[in-house]
């Protein structure tokens, strides 16, 4: 699988998100965690699911031989737990094709990359 071919898996995985389960998210446009998720609490409304990579997670993914894409995740101003959404985003991932890396805890990143042929 070439870079190109799975970095429009990750772009479908977002796609799915947003059409199954109306996620807000943000693809490698802003600059770091807080940010992001500050900008994701300003798009969507309390209970909504959000998922988000930021630049510095986008300058990871460029030069890992292994295209290991680090994904955020959670609710917007919600205390449910965010391992609900984290499910929905390694759920929509592997629908795509990708690989999923996750502990399935809702403190830790989804890693998404390459399935092995
Ligand atoms: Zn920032």
């Amino acid at each position: 699988m070439s870079d190109n071919e799975h970095r429009e898996l990750v772009g479908e995985m977002f796609e799915l998100l947003r059409k199954r389960h109306e996620f807000k998210t943000i693809e490698g446009t802003i600059c770091c965690g807080s940010c992001a998720v500050a900008k994701l609490n300003s798009m969507g409304v309390s209970g909504q699911p959000c998922a988000y990579y930021h630049e510095q997670d986008a300058e990871i993914y460029e030069t890992d031989k292994d295209l290991r894409l680090y994904i955020g995740y959670g609710w917007i101003e919600s205390d449910r737990p965010s391992e609900e959404v984290g499910y929905m985003v390694a759920a929509a991932a592997v629908e795509v094709g990708l690989k999923v890396d996750w502990n399935g805890e809702g403190t830790s990143k989804i890693i998404v990359g390459l399935r092995e042929e």
